[in-house]
C-alpha cells in the first residue's frame, strides 16, 4: 500500500485549479506549479471563488474551505514537486510540453513519487518513456468541472506495475470519483466518444445545416444532453478539443477522425472558448452570444 500525502499539480489552468481543489478538500497537501506567479496566482483565485460558492450552496462547510486552501502551496518552482508522493501533471494538451515537464522534473523526482497525467488523449505510455520510472506512471483523467464530475478515467501504460494502478485507483476513490478503466488508446474512453460527436456539430455548422443556436437546441432537447455540443466545446477549450482530435486522426489514421477546418480557424483566432471570453459563443456581455 502506497501513502499519497502530499500531491504536486502542474499547470494551474482550468482543470490544474480543479484537481488542487479537490485533493485539498480531500485532506492532500498540495504544491500548485505553473510557467509564472500570475498565472499560479489566478488559479488559486479561481479555487477560492470555487470553494465559496460550494460554501454558499451549503455543499462544504467554510470551516472546510479556510482548511483546503490552507492546504495549497503555490510552487514556484517544479523541481518541488519532485517532493510530493504524486505529482499529477495538467499543463496545455501538446505532447511536446508534456514531455519537456516529465523530463524537467525527472532528476528531482524523490524514490518513491509516482506521476500522472491528466492528458485527454495522449499515449501514456509514450509520456512515461521520457521519464525515469514508466512503472510508476500512470494516466489520471479526471473530469472538468473537477468537483463536481465524479468520473475519474484510468490508463495504464504499458509498464505500468499494478502497486501503481492500485494506488491510482485508492487515491481517486479517496477523493469521492468513481473510475473507469481505459486502455492506452488514442483519447482513451471518454474523449474517443465524445470529442468526435463535438468535431461532427463543427462540420454541421461548417455546412450549414444549422445555426450555433439551432444546433444546441436539437441535441439539448432532442437528446437530453446537459449542454449543447458547441456549448460543450467551448467549455472544454477550443484548443484541446482539436489537440484531441489531432492525436485521433493521426494515432488511429482514419479520415473520421478529420478536424473540421471551421475548428481550426477559431483556434488560429484565438477564440478558444470561454476561457478566451470567446468561441462558439461571445461570453463578453451578461449572456452568451452565438458567433456565428
Ligand atoms: P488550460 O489552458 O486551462 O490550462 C493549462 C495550463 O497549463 C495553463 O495555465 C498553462 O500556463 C499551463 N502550462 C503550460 N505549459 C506549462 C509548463 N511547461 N509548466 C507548467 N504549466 C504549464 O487547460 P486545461 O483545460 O486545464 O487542460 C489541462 C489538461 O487537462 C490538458 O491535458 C487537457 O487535455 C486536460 N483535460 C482538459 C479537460 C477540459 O475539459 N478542459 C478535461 C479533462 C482533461
Amino acid at each position: 500500500m502506497v501513502g499519497i500525502k502530499t500531491v504536486g499539480v502542474i499547470g494551474a489552468g482550468q482543470m490544474g485549479s480543479g484537481i488542487a481543489h479537490v485533493c485539498a478538500l480531500g485532506g492532500y497537501d498540495v504544491m500548485l506549479h505553473d510557467v509564472s506567479a500570475d498565472r499560479i496566482a489566478t488559479g488559486l483565485s479561481l479555487i477560492e471563488k470555487n470553494m465559496a460558492r460550494q460554501v454558499s450552496r451549503g455543499i462544504i462547510e467554510p470551516a472546510a474551505m479556510e482548511a483546503g486552501m490552507a492546504r495549497i502551496k503555490p510552487a514556484g518552482e517544479l523541481q518541488v514537486i519532485g517532493t510530493t508522493d504524486l505529482a499529477i501533471e495538467a499543463a496545455t494538451e501538446d505532447e511536446e510540453v508534456k514531455k519537456s515537464i516529465f523530463k524537467a522534473l525527472t532528476p528531482y523526482l524523490s524514490d518513491t513519487t509516482i506521476l500522472a497525467s491528466n492528458t485527454s488523449s495522449i499515449s501514456i505510455t509514450r509520456l512515461a518513456s521520457v521519464s525515469d520510472r514508466p512503472e510508476r506512471f500512470i494516466g489520471l483523467h479526471f473530469m472538468n468541472p473537477v468537483p463536481l464530475m465524479k468520473l475519474v478515467e484510468i490508463i495504464r501504460g504499458i509498464a505500468t506495475d499494478a502497486v501503481t494502478y492500485e494506488a491510482a485507483v485508492n487515491f481517486a476513490r479517496s477523493l469521492g470519483k468513481t473510475t473507469a478503466n481505459a486502455e492506452d488508446f488514442p483519447a482513451f474512453i471518454v474523449n474517443r466518444i465524445l470529442v468526435p460527436m463535438i468535431n461532427e456539430a463543427i462540420y454541421t455548422l461548417y455546412e450549414g445545416v444549422g445555426t450555433v443556436d439551432a444546433i444546441d437546441t436539437a441535441l439539448k432537447l432532442g437528446a437530453n444532453h446537459p449542454m449543447g455540443p458547441l456549448e460543450l466545446g467551448d467549455f472544454i477549450g477550443l484548443d484541446t478539443v482539436l489537440s484531441i482530435m489531432n492525436v485521433l486522426h493521426e494515432g488511429l489514421a482514419d479520415s473520421k477522425y478529420r478536424p473540421c477546418p471551421l475548428l481550426v480557424k477559431y483556434v488560429e483566432a484565438g477564440w478558444l472558448g470561454r476561457k478566451t471570453g470567446r468561441g462558439f459563443y461571445d461570453y463578453r456581455g451578461d449572456m452568451p452570444v452565438p458567433t456565428r
